[in-house]
């Protein structure tokens, strides 16, 4: 199952858009990223030339931190990269696929 993420998707409310591919794709690697969520522009970057699985466990963490911003949470960050990972883990065993 694909789920398309190109148009944005909303948490707590807000949109966030979702932006991959060509100079997004340089910009992240230039940081050694695979992808990074800014909270003030509502923006969720994500390297698309990474391998599927790296693009689906990203926009997980990714969009984590976005619910720990929104939402207050506080989370560290090894604990959103260990809920990304169970949660990737997951989404895995029913071929769920982000488009970005
Ligand atoms: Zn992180």
């Amino acid at each position: 199952m694909n789920i398309d993420l190109r148009n944005g998707l909303k948490v707590g409310g807000h949109v966030y858009s979702v932006k991959s591919g060509g100079v997004v794709n340089e910009r992240l690697k230039e940081g050694e990223y695979y992808a990074r969520c800014y909270y003030s522009e509502r923006e969720i970057l994500v390297d698309n030339s990474r391998t599927r699985s790296v693009v689906n466990n990203s926009v997980i963490h990714e969009i984590l931190h976005a619910i720990d911003n929104n939402f207050d949470t506080k989370l560290r960050e090894s604990q959103i990269k260990r809920i990304a990972n169970g949660l990737h883990q997951v989404t895995e065993q029913f071929g769920i696929n982000f488009k970005v």
